[in-house]
């Protein structure tokens, strides 16, 4: 068995391939919250005293988060939120509450919110209107859109000054191709670590993890005992997107010139850095009008109310979100 390259005591349990070194399990730990804690610091993404609200899904990424998030910033400080999406068959009770016993361990209070209590309907709802009316729009369109305004309401309505995402460098990689593949400019700028905020009403994300591979979260997760329920989403297999094919690109190249990812990330945060841009083209979000939430520059609508009218029609979601008002 050889022996880990940095510390040369014990037994090396991971090869990793963008740098060639060979880590004993401890080694392999230490580079993983020392690579993260070295994202928030150069892009201060925590200051002193920030309640911090991290996305917890129950997946391998949000348990890594959490984990090394404990570690190194005060647990009393954190909170997680699981948004339950209304998947039938992805959505466990079971699996909810390991979720639930996972955060406690670590002595952050945790908040579970339905898409379908805060919106009127469920992601499953959704996308069975959006085939009954014909339309072609993903299920993840629905599902992510929902989820991110989900948690941004509850950071914001229980105080919370930063929402944290388990985004790792796969998925960061990804939605750079993707951005570049549609040539949209404004994403680009908008994906970077130092973007403005934008709107009051927006509660500044972060990633912490996105400079880290997502076989080193695995391996993460794997080696310190989680064994989350990894069940797919049964959205996945019915409808292929974009992601997936760009995904299986970015894996090819990355397998036969290892540590590419990284370059493409590390070349991303140097020409998108939005304080490139000059006073005139900076970023100022919307307002929606109906729902009141944050929207892209210059709309009107923001685009959860804009694909919910596209199934239901404009009186029945005004309807829905005056009743609902904004408490949660
Ligand atoms: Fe939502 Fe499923 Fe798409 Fe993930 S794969 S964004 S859970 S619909
Ligand atoms: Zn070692
Ligand atoms: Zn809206």
């Amino acid at each position: 068995m050889p022996k880990c390259d940095i510390c040369r005591a014990r037994d090396a349990a991971v090869l990793q391939a963008h740098t060639g070194l060979r880590l004993c399990k401890a080694c392999f730990f230490s580079d993983i919250v020392a690579r993260t804690a070295r994202e928030i610091f150069r892009y201060n993404m925590i200051r002193y005293g920030d309640k911090v609200l991290i996305g917890v899904s129950g997946g391998k990424d949000s348990f890594v988060l959490l984990n090394i998030l404990s570690q190194i910033y005060e647990p009393s400080k954190l909170g997680g939120v699981t948004v339950i999406e209304g998947i039938e068959g992805y959505n466990r009770a079971e699996h909810i509450d390991e979720i639930r016993r996972a955060v406690r361990e670590r002595g952050v209070e945790i908040h579970i919110v339905s898409i379908k209590d805060l919106w009127g309907a469920s992601v499953d709802d959704m996308v069975r209107l959006s085939i009954e009316k014909g339309q072609r729009i993903s299920p993840c369109t629905y599902c992510g859109i929902h989820r991110r305004k989900s948690i941004n309401l509850v950071a914001r309505e229980l105080g919370y000054d930063k929402v944290a995402t388990a985004h790792n460098l796969d998925d960061e990689a990804q939605t750079i191709i993707i951005n570049i593949l549609r040539g949209d400019t404004a994403r680009l700028y908008m994906n970077h670590p130092l973007r403005p905020k934008g709107s009051e009403l927006f509660i500044d994300r972060i990633k912490p993890l996105r400079k880290i591979y997502e076989w080193e979260t695995a391996k993460y997760a794997y080696l310190a005992g989680y064994r989350p329920q990894e069940v797919e989403c049964p959205y996945l297999e019915l409808f292929p997107s974009l992601r997936v094919r760009v995904r299986d690109m970015i894996y090819r190249i990355e397998a036969s010139r290892p540590g590419s990812m990284l370059r493409l990330l590390e070349w991303f945060d140097r020409v998108f850095d939005p304080s490139r841009l000059r006073a005139s083209e900076s970023i100022k979000l919307s307002t929606c009008i109906i729902c009141g939430e944050p929207t892209s520059p210059g709309r009107t609508l923001c685009k959860s109310c804009e694909l919910q009218i596209g199934l239901l029609g404009k009186v029945e979601i005004a309807k829905r979100t005056m009743k609902r008002g904004h408490s949660i």
